[in-house]
């Protein structure tokens, strides 16, 4: 029997708890409480629901219900004595047919992991995909784990419970994420290709115009061909564009799209959900003969990461005439100029103030991407609207003072500018903490030089800071410098400092992120607003036309430049739906 939303909201209390029978295992008082809650706006808002009850429900009871779980291909699977629900998960992942070898490995991880946290292992088996992980998978994700803060791991395994409750959700409501998976396979496929040095090693890796790079370009164009753009093309700086005409000629389009070059070794999902979550849009708009008031343009930016050269933005840069003709005799590591590769990948340099375009032709601009942080995981959200890209600034200094022996030199006569800029960190993390929202790294701090028995007398470091506004952000680093003046003068040392970025705050169009606001609204999905704190393609279309971004929360507590970012296809399916929503708000607006 199908499980419908409408059946669920209208049954007695008795009814519709037996519904949604055998969702938290053994624990049927997290649906019972949530289902005081009726009516669900959505799956998803039931989702919520639920994970919040468990979440108010304290300590001791979410350990009882990490406790009814079944170790992992442990005794309960051996003995045959799971819930059938268990016995499909764990039978999907291959952990049924384990060899003895690997099963010896899950029993001697299971013993330890339980002898460190007192509860036994969670994970969910089917994946973010929901189709299961591999073997090899379970075994990094238990080895990881296994290291974490007990604090961490609790939270971790409830996690891990709320998306197997989601995935028996899906399979009792038969509610599945088809445009959700057919995302994240393109994602999956498109990861094939990666540079020379680390495809062997199975990284993913794609710099600017390398042989993957291209590889990545001949995909996108064929995966908007097939979802029927009526026009593909590759710019004169290679970025990919998708066309998709509106219903009269001479209307304006709708830009979007994100980068599908990535880090060193980074993940599948930065850049690219935010080029295939539009396209999945317009095939399903090309698969029914719909056309709306507008155009859809998707481009997916050849250059983001600024990883093979110096000149990150480039793809979107281009978009609004930033292009930097200092940039062509530029050289990569293996001395190849940026005006040699575009060359070699049939670019033309002549064109390429033909990329900037005229913004009075769009609506504006809309970016998806993955959070690429721990926000929406520790929350429980899938979806966060941006209100704002922060603004930065970045220095690098060099303090100096005396290095003097380490033996001789009393407490009260140094000059030790380790401890000055010791001083300074501490600063840096208290002030940026009190403003909420504002962020501030030392991310290199080092004593060039220094021995185990000198005094140091000379400091590197750097600070980054960053916030939602370009005043909040210069109050902060107007207090950051006074704190450095401060110590510099009571301790008698001298410091040089250069600013080396400064980039202005990027706050989303009120209207525009009202629109994405609205589209959560009407899926069910708690609504949570959030600053972004890295930099994104939308920066740029900010300097010339509205912009508004959507996040996707990410798994793993949301790391990202990493080959563990991820997140779930159930996630990707909120965010296509959240995208159509917007269209659907547009052509109202518009007709
Ligand atoms: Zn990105």
């Amino acid at each position: 029997m199908t499980l419908r939303l409408q059946q669920l909201n209208e049954a007695s209390p008795e009814v519709a708890l037996q519904m949604l029978d055998g969702l938290y295992e053994h624990s049927p008082w997290i649906a019972e409480r949530a289902l005081q809650h009726r009516p669900f706006a959505s799956w998803a808002h039931l989702k919520h629901s639920m994970a919040q009850v468990l979440n108010d429900a304290g300590r001791d009871a979410q350990l009882d219900l990490i406790r009814a779980h079944p170790e992992l291909a442990g005794k309960a699977m051996v003995r045959k004595e799971l819930t059938a629900e268990s016995s499909n998960e764990q039978s999907k992942a291959g952990l049924t047919e384990c060899t003895p070898t690997e099963f010896e490995r899950i029993q001697a991880l299971n013993a330890a992991y339980k002898q460190k946290f007192g509860w036994p292992f969670i994970l969910a088996v089917r994946g973010p995909r929901g189709t299961g992980l591999h073997k090899h998978q379970i075994m990094a994700a238990f080895e990881r784990r296994l290291n974490g803060h007990p604090d961490f791991e609790l939270q971790e395994c409830l996690r891990n419970i709320h998306r197997i409750v989601e995935i028996r959700l899906n399979d009792k409501t038969a509610c599945f994420p088809t445009q959700g998976d057919q995302v994240w396979d393109w994602q999956e496929d498109l990861a094939q290709h990666s540079d020379l040095g680390f495809q062997e090693n199975g990284q993913l890796t794609v710099t600017y115009l390398t042989p993957a790079h291209l590889a990545c370009s001949a995909s996108i164009q064929s995966t908007l061909k097939t979802a029927g753009f009526d026009e593909v093309f590759v710019d004169a700086v290679g970025n990919v564009v998708g066309r998709y005409h509106p219903a009269v000629k001479g209307a304006k389009y709708l830009l979007t799209g994100s980068h599908y070059d990535t880090v060193r070794n980074g993940g599948k999902y930065d850049g690219r959900l935010g080029i295939y979550v539009p396209i999945a849009c317009v095939q399903a708009l090309a698969k029914s003969n719909k056309r709306l008031p507008f155009g859809i343009e998707v481009v997916a930016f050849a250059e983001e990461e600024g990883q093979r050269y110096k000149a990150t933005f480039l793809g979107s840069g281009a978009l609004v005439g930033q292009f930097n003709p200092d940039w062509l005799t530029q050289q990569d590591a293996d001395g190849i100029t940026l005006r040699e590769a575009m060359t070699l990948a049939g670019l033309n340099e002549q064109d390429i103030p033909k990329v900037q375009r005229n913004p009075s032709d769009y609506l504006g601009f809309i970016e998806v991407h993955i959070e690429q942080g721990p926000v929406l995981n520790e929350l429980n959200l899938p979806l966060g609207v941006v209100s704002s890209i922060n603004g930065s600034v970045r220095y690098v200094c060099d303090m100096q003072g005396t290095a003097s022996h380490a033996g001789t030199t009393p407490m009260s006569r140094r000059r030790d500018v380790a401890c000055a800029v010791a001083e300074l960190a501490l600063y840096l993390e208290q002030r940026a903490g009190a403003d909420g929202d504002s962020v501030a790294t030392m991310g290199q701090l080092q004593v060039p030089h220094g021995s185990i028995n000198v005094v140091p007398g000379r400091c590197q470091f750097s600070m980054d800071m960053r916030a939602p506004t370009d005043a909040q952000r210069d109050a902060l680093e107007r207090d950051v410098l006074k704190a450095l003046d401060e110590i510099c003068q009571r301790r008698g040392v001298v410091c040089q400092r250069e600013v080396t970025m400064r980039a202005s705050a990027a706050p989303s169009a009120p209207a525009w992120q009202q629109r994405w606001e609205k589209a959560l609204t009407a899926l069910g999905v708690p609504l949570f607003v959030m600053p972004s704190g890295a930099g994104h393609d939308a920066m740029k279309l900010h300097e010339v036309m509205p912009q508004a971004m959507l996040f996707v929360r990410g798994e793993n507590s949301g790391i990202s430049h990493n080959p563990l970012e991820s997140t779930t296809s159930d996630d990707m399916q909120l965010s296509i739906d959240a995208f159509d929503n917007v269209l659907q708000q547009l052509a109202t607006e518009l007709s």
